[in-house]
């Protein structure tokens, strides 16, 4: 699963990649980790649940993320390229 995205000033403040909805689902849940290869490198991520009120506070929903090791960074602006390694390290 190759998941493509343009990381946002808040992403890269977090240090952390939004992950839509149509790549979530595909995934396992919050709280397990995933081999990924990032730009040509294995990292491990996790995937982590946020909760959030964006859409206002009568409609509660989670983002997810894939959270990077902290030596990796992510910068505003940066095309990012993330291969999800199937079956590999999830739990
Ligand atoms: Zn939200």
């Amino acid at each position: 699963m190759v998941y493509k995205r343009k990381i946002s000033a808040e992403e890269a403040m977090l240090g952390k990649i939004l992950i839509t909805k149509d790549m979530w689902k595909r995934l396992p849940p919050p709280g397990a980790k995933v081999q990924v290869k990032f730009h040509g490198e294995s990292l491990p991520v996790s995937i982590e649940a946020v909760a959030c009120t964006c859409r206002g506070p009568l409609k509660p929903h989670e983002h997810y993320y894939f959270v990077l090791p902290e030596e990796t960074q992510l910068y505003s602006g940066q095309s990012i390229h993330l291969e999800v390694e199937e079956g590999a390290g999830v739990s």
